[in-house]
């Protein structure tokens, strides 16, 4: 249920409401809008005709039930997109196309400097790497754990680029938290629900992979697990999905993007790196994506991608990815956003 306060209801009114949603045994998460506050009353079903008796309370606009099975996340809630800050320097959501680029997996420190500086010198405006990397196969690169997390660290400060990581498991969460400026949930966790509820009592944004065979509901329902824990800063990201196409390594499933648009108020990226799998199809999914309305893009870039440990065939060089930027600046303003 959504309880919605009068414009300008007193603070008072405000907690006796959140009070009341607490004592009926439900747990309250206050959206702040642009004229009036609303609050999600989120738990059992079955009991919530109990919560229209608050439509009496001093303050109370009215008592109005959420019809999705996502509640924080859907539209019904909250009207206006929301821009989820990263760092002083990066919001996503707003008119400002966010690029995140680096490779796929932190390799060495050099690598990973180099790269931040080549991709923060082409426009975009956070850094990516794997320190932790979920792979198929036991016997691939796993990454290099914490000592990834402190290359990264470095590549920040040489680069002034905020980064995004992946972690993979709840045990891990408060090591790459604290390392990291956005935790990274991949396409292989996307419903591992321990980790969810764990990122989800962090106060970092999250990256959300879509999994690869999730439907849109499926993926919202996973934001929702993060965001029932109290941490609302959840960015969806369409990464591809599996489907009976083999020319690309997944099929990047463009249309989920104004889906998502209309169902929820989550920002929205798309990463054509892992959605086609091949570093000629990239620059044209990435410009696709962006007219599809976008709030920003997830590259993979790597100087020398023949002797990358993970995603290679996939990775831009760094003057590709220069030349896709140039380019993609049109395609930005024609989305009316700004590069
Ligand atoms: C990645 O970003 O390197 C990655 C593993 O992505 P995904 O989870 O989308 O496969
Ligand atoms: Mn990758």
């Amino acid at each position: 249920m959504i309880i919605v306060m009068k414009a300008g209801a007193a603070k008072k009114d405000k907690d006796e409401v959140l009070k009341r949603i607490r004592e009926l045994g439900y747990k309250p998460h206050v959206i702040h809008g642009a004229t009036r506050d609303v609050i999600g009353a989120v738990g059992d079903e079955r009991g919530k005709h109990i919560l229209q008796s608050m439509e009496s309370m001093h303050g109370v606009e009215s008592v109005v039930p959420i019809l999705q099975p996502y509640k924080l996340a859907s539209k019904e809630v909250k009207k206006e997109r929301s821009i989820i800050r990263v760092s002083d320097s990066v919001a996503i959501g707003g008119k400002e196309l966010i690029v995140m680029a680096g490779p796929c997996s932190v390799e060495g420190e050099e690598q990973i400097i180099e790269t931040a500086l080549a991709v923060r010198d082409a426009g975009a405006r956070m850094l990516r790497g794997g320190a932790f990397k979920p792979r198929t196969s036991p016997y691939s690169f796993q990454g290099l754990e914490e000592e990834g997390l402190k290359l990264l660290a470095k590549a920040r400060e040489a680069s002034g680029l905020p980064f995004v990581t992946e972690v993979i498991n709840p045990e891990t969460v408060e090591l790459v938290a604290d390392y990291s400026d956005m935790l990274q949930i991949g396409a292989r966790n996307a419903q591992n629900f321990a980790l969810l509820k764990k990122v989800g009592q962090t106060n970092k944004p999250v990256l959300l992979k879509r999994g690869m065979s999730m439907t849109i509901q499926e993926f919202l329902m996973s934001a929702e697990y993060i965001m029932s824990e109290g941490n609302q800063s959840v960015i969806l990201c369409e990464r591809g999905i599996r489907t009976f196409e083999t020319a690309t390594r997944n099929t990047l499933d463009l249309s989920a993007i104004p889906v998502l648009m209309e169902k929820t108020h989550l920002p929205v990226v798309a990463d054509p790196s892992h959605g086609t799998g091949n570093y000629h199809y990239v620059a044209a999914m990435a410009f696709a994506a962006v007219a599809a309305g976008a709030d920003g893009l997830m590259i993979e870039v790597h100087s020398d991608p023949e002797h990358a440990s993970s995603d290679g065939p996939q990775s831009l060089k760094p003057s590709k990815f220069a030349k896709m930027m140039e380019k993609l600046k049109l395609f930005a303003e024609a989305a009316d956003r700004t590069l």
